[in-house]
């Protein structure tokens, strides 16, 4: 199945009826810091351009805000298409030019899949035992912690296991190449 259809099929995002308003990109908090922007992947995926894509680092920088798919006038919310972007380009083998990102990635999956919710301090202590990278950017987070903004302690939701269940139904994790049962890795032990 080509790039598009295969994306479009697993994101439930018709990316056919993109004419490249823009409006997207403007608005994306991400932009600046991405080699093409939303609007541009997408016109690269309409054309076939897979490796351009699935190379790209714009599928690693997206924070999955939403605000594409809340500016756009048909609708089409990048989040859930970068989520699929990520799998097509993990299942063909081609893997972010940082691998902090994938770690990054896999540890967020994880957190979310047992909280029901991300967990900012967790996230930040995982990735930095797992990256090997301990110090950086340790003064911001210690400030955020101090100040009261990201909570020390993990809480887990009501609603959890219907976030799990949600996440497992969108993207199981035995499919899910970058899901953390894929390579028989658990990013908490
Ligand atoms: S969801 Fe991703 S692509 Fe869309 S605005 Fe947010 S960061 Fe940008
Ligand atoms: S806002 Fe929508 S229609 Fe406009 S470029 Fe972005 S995805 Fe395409």
């Amino acid at each position: 199945m080509a790039l598009l259809q295969s994306v479009e099929h697993r994101s439930h995002q018709e990316l056919r009826l993109c004419y490249q308003c823009h409006k997207c990109t403007a608005g994306c908090p991400s932009a600046a810091d991405m080699l093409f922007g939303p609007d541009r992947l997408i016109r690269l995926i309409q054309l076939g351009e897979d490796q351009r894509v699935l190379g790209s680092p714009d599928l690693w920088l997206c924070a999955g805000c939403g605000t594409c798919g809340a500016r756009c006038p048909n609708g089409i919310d990048m989040a859930p298409v970068m989520d699929a972007l990520r799998a097509a380009a993990l299942s063909r083998g081609i893997r972010p030019g940082d691998p902090g990102a994938l770690a990054f990635h896999r540890l967020f999956l994880g957190i979310t899949r047992r909280l029901g919710r991300s967990h900012e301090a967790t996230l930040l202590i995982l990735y930095k035992l797992r990256s090997g990278n301990l110090f950086a950017d340790m003064g911001s987070g210690i400030r955020l912690v101090v100040k009261g903004k990201v909570p020390l302690l993990p809480h887990r939701i009501a609603g959890w296991r219907q976030v799990a269940g949600v996440m497992e139904m969108r993207m199981p994790r035995s499919a899910d190449p970058a899901g953390e049962a894929a390579d028989g890795s658990d990013p908490w032990n």
